[in-house]
């Protein structure tokens, strides 16, 4: 872990003040392990140029810079703009828009829009997605438009409760006191259900849901328990999915509050970027943001965002 601290956004500012020292943090991040080749991969023997931020491989000849083969790759903007841009994502607990970015580090909204789904692909990175074990807690959601709110001709009939006609079905598991995962399903019935847990929750644990009928036949991997929603029960005991929901209603609040729309198609960035930010709810502001630079290797083309 690198050495460099901060707490604000006045710190963070003084210790990147320009491109130089953001290289070198991210030199340091990246290749904690020793500097590689992002081209061919050889370690053996990389050349440092007196500048301090262009290496040369030794095997394949070819130079490059900590930003090759990360999400910064080809972006014309000043790495130091990345840097606020991912500790204001980061550490806002409900996110932030695209207006609002573009504000705070003056770029155009395009911009801006295309810098937060780059970083939410960074979220989606596998080393943020162990599997979960212990007691978890699943449950199931819905993110749409409320039909009430739609004209009366616009409505789609039989639109209530689990119909994904309007809305889009997410599957969330959450470790108690550990990780959120969560993901955009086609459906909600026993088999997508089933599949998810098995998937992301290791066999053994201790499983909470409520009783809805998708959840049922998974006792042959987990101890299984549930309330009854349907007759008000809550919380049985130990037995509860509150924590799961807890995670709901602050991902609903973000949608509706900060991003107003967001299409079915970058839902699953979103519910990245949200269980990001709650599974390290708990680390210090630098650790939180060094933790998600290490992790930017990986590119994403305008083209993929906009297909
Ligand atoms: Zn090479």
């Amino acid at each position: 872990m690198a050495k460099t601290q901060f707490n604000s956004i006045i710190d963070l500012i003084n210790k990147f003040p320009n491109e130089q020292a953001c290289l070198a943090q991210l030199k340091e991040l990246r290749w904690k392990d020793g500097i590689y080749c992002p081209h061919c991969g050889f370690s053996e023997k990389i050349y440092e140029f007196k500048d301090g931020k262009t290496f040369k491989c030794a095997s394949c000849r070819k130079k490059f810079t900590a930003k090759v083969g990360s999400i910064f790759e080809d972006s014309p903007l000043p790495l130091q703009k990345w840097f606020l841009a991912i500790y204001l994502i980061t550490s806002h607990k409900k996110g932030i828009s695209s207006v609002q970015l573009a504000k705070d580090i003056n770029v155009t909204q395009k911009t801006a829009w295309y810098m937060l789904h780059r970083l939410r692909h960074v979220s989606q990175t596998k080393s943020f997605n162990r599997s979960l074990s212990n007691t978890v807690e699943a449950d199931e959601t819905y993110i749409g438009g409320k039909e009430k709110n739609k004209h009366a001709d616009k409505r789609t009939k039989n639109n209530q409760g689990r119909s994904t006609k309007t809305k889009t079905a997410v599957i969330g598991v959450k470790e108690r006191g550990g990780n959120v995962k969560a993901q955009v399903v086609a459906d909600t019935k026993g088999k997508t259900v089933k599949n998810f847990i098995v998937e992301n929750v290791v066999i053994g644990s201790n499983l909470m849901t409520d009783e809805y009928r998708a959840y049922r036949g998974l006792g042959f991997a987990y101890t299984h328990d549930y309330v009854k929603h349907g007759k008000g029960e809550y919380v049985k005991g130990f037995c509860h999915t509150n924590g799961i929901e807890n995670f709901w209603s602050i991902l609903k609040r973000g949608i509706v509050g900060i991003y107003h729309f967001v299409s079915e198609k970058h839902l699953n960035n979103y519910l990245a970027e949200f269980a990001f930010r709650h599974n390290t709810r708990d680390l210090e502001e630098s650790v939180r943001f060094n933790l998600f630079l290490e992790n930017c290797q990986g590119r994403l083309q305008y083209s993929e965002l906009i297909a």
